[in-house]
């Protein structure tokens, strides 16, 4: 790439939380970006305004209604290529005319797209873990054949990244083990009674970050950090053993690596995503940025405790599936995507996500995982079994 000419962005998931703060860093720095391409999926209200303001010249849908009403929306005289479905966000991450590809689809669906970029070896800014969860084998065996770089957004891998040096981890033999931050989410505090009687809106309501209803879900049950632990192995190669987690309610550390010497290397921020993002967006650069800073004196206080393994079995579950084998986190990840979505529309307790998603696990041999096709079977085939599971429970 010519390093004098705008670093040119395509952005998948553009009307979600990620998506917005994405853009949001790329207007700090007019100039030095070019946002080529934006996804969405249902909301094209925002796309339309997003796609005014940005003025890429192609732009993704979920179907063709949605592609005409978003046409319908777009000012006189800007006429972008406008794509649908799975194979338009494939097409659009692996055009010719983009670097750097922001992944920011949530669950599953943001797998095909994010394979395609691998594989077309862009520069991939990667917040949607559920991929590497579904398939995090095939994603590293893409970028190795492609040279595509995984840059992770994720907040505390993020963190890992910066912590250890960046690409290609040089001292990874030095790591004793990753400590994964948690903030332990809105019920960090709840007794089991309280847990029993958890609606949708005290769920989404994460004391620290604000995100996407189904991560703030996978935050109160502890299976973000479940899928952060399998991120963290499928991204740096590493056995569960060597992935900690520890509760820090204040989320200014945002992860930390300890060594062989007894060191521990952290990263603290403050917690918005955009540090994570424009640490992405700017690579092998940093990018200034106006967040608020951290005041250390008016937090007075960074304390971490153990997480409550017993009333929050999610992580445990995590745990388990990662020792299981590639297959099993495809069955935790489809278990608990259909399990959140019930919750969230109030056909699901909050204490049945983790007994869905141990259901499916038990009912689970193991299988191999040659090719993205059979991840996209197991997956659909679980989403049904689990919905049938909760249909039983009612
Ligand atoms: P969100 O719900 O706010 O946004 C999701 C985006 O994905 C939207 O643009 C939506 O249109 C799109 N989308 C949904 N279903 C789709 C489908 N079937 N096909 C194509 N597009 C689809 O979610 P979010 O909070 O921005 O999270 C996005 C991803 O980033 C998730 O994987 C999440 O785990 C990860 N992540 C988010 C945060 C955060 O702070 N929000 C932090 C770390 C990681
Ligand atoms: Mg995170």
């Amino acid at each position: 790439r010519d390093p004098g000419r705008p670093r040119r962005l395509a952005l998948l998931g553009a009307t979600g939380s990620i998506g917005v703060s994405t853009l949001k860093v790329a207007a700090e720095h007019p100039g030095e970006y070019d946002v080529v391409a934006l996804a969405g999926a249902t909301n094209v209200k925002l796309l339309a305004k997003q796609a005014a303001a940005f003025r890429p010249a192609v732009l993704a849908v979920i179907d063709d209604a949605r592609a005409a009403a978003l046409a319908e929306l777009l000012p006189a005289g800007y006429r972008p290529d406008i794509l649908t479905g799975p194979a338009g966000y494939a097409a659009l991450a692996s055009a010719p005319e983009v670097d750097l590809v922001v992944s920011a689809i949530v669950g599953a669906a943001g797998l095909g797209p994010t394979l395609a970029a691998v594989a077309a070896g862009k520069i991939v800014a990667l917040a949607n873990k559920e991929s590497l969860v579904l398939a995090g084998d095939l994603i590293r065996a893409a970028a190795a054949a492609s040279g595509a770089v995984i840059l992770p957004v994720d907040s505390e891998h993020n963190a890992l990244f910066q912590a250890l040096g960046g690409v290609g981890l040089p001292d990874l033999p030095l790591v004793e083990k990753l400590v994964l931050t948690a903030s332990g989410g809105p019920f960090r505090c709840a007794d089991r009674a309280c847990l029993e009687t958890v609606t949708p809106a005290m769920a989404l309501a994460h004391p620290n970050w604000s995100m996407g209803p189904k991560i703030s879900v996978d935050s109160a049950t502890l299976m973000n950090k479940g899928l952060e632990v399998i991120e963290a192995c499928r991204l740096y190669g590493l056995p569960v053993s060597q992935v900690d987690v520890v509760v820090h309610p204040q989320s200014i550390v945002h992860s930390l690596a300890q060594l062989h010497d007894g060191s521990l290397l952290a990263h603290l921020g403050p917690p918005d995503m955009r540090v994570a993002i424009a640490y992405c967006l700017g690579y092998p650069r940093r990018l200034s940025l106006a967040v608020p800073r951290v005041d250390l004196v008016k937090l007075a206080a960074l304390t971490f405790e153990a997480p409550r393994d017993d009333d929050f079995p999610c992580l445990g579950l995590a745990r388990q599936a990662l020792c299981g084998g590639a297959s099993h986190t495809v069955v935790l990840n489809a278990a608990n995507e259909v399990a959140v979505d019930l919750f969230l529309t109030e056909r699901l307790a909050f204490l049945d996500i983790p007994a869905a998603i141990a259901a499916a696990l038990d009912a689970h041999a193991g299988q191999p995982l040659p090719d993205v096709a059979t991840v996209a079977d197991l997956d659909a085939r679980v989403r049904r079994e689990t919905a049938d599971w909760a249909a039983r429970r009612r």
